[in-house]
């Protein structure tokens, strides 16, 4: 239930945003989702739906871009993006630690029309 409050904030900010623009139709909003938050694409576009109807969002295609995670060596300080499988720094194999990126969940960018 964690995308359904996440959706209707992201929807409220488009409508505003293309409002502001004088914009009558959002015809695609660009997301940008961390590998590390919890957000669940499907999810997100399955609220969407539900959310944005009757509101100049619905129809909207939604585009997501995920960042990859980052973390940070404890041990030699090595900015690294997360491996698939555990947390081992390429350099020197001790573990990193997150460093924020990657836990990101905004809207890049909004087309409407
Ligand atoms: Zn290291």
């Amino acid at each position: 239930m964690h995308e359904y409050a996440v959706t209707k904030s992201l929807i409220s900010i488009a409508v505003q945003e293309a409002r502001k623009a004088g914009a009558s139709k959002i015809t695609d909003i660009k997301l940008v989702i961390g590998d590390l938050s919890t957000i669940v694409d499907e999810s997100v576009q399955m609220y969407f739906d539900i959310i944005s109807e009757g509101t100049i969002a619905n129809g909207a295609r939604l585009i997501f871009k995920r960042v990859p995670a980052e973390l940070c060596c404890k041990a030699c300080g090595h900015r690294f993006n997360k491996p698939r499988q555990g947390f081992t720094c390429p350099l020197c194999g001790h573990y990193g630690v997150p460093t924020g990126v990657g836990k990101e969940f905004y809207i890049e960018s909004i087309e409407a029309e």
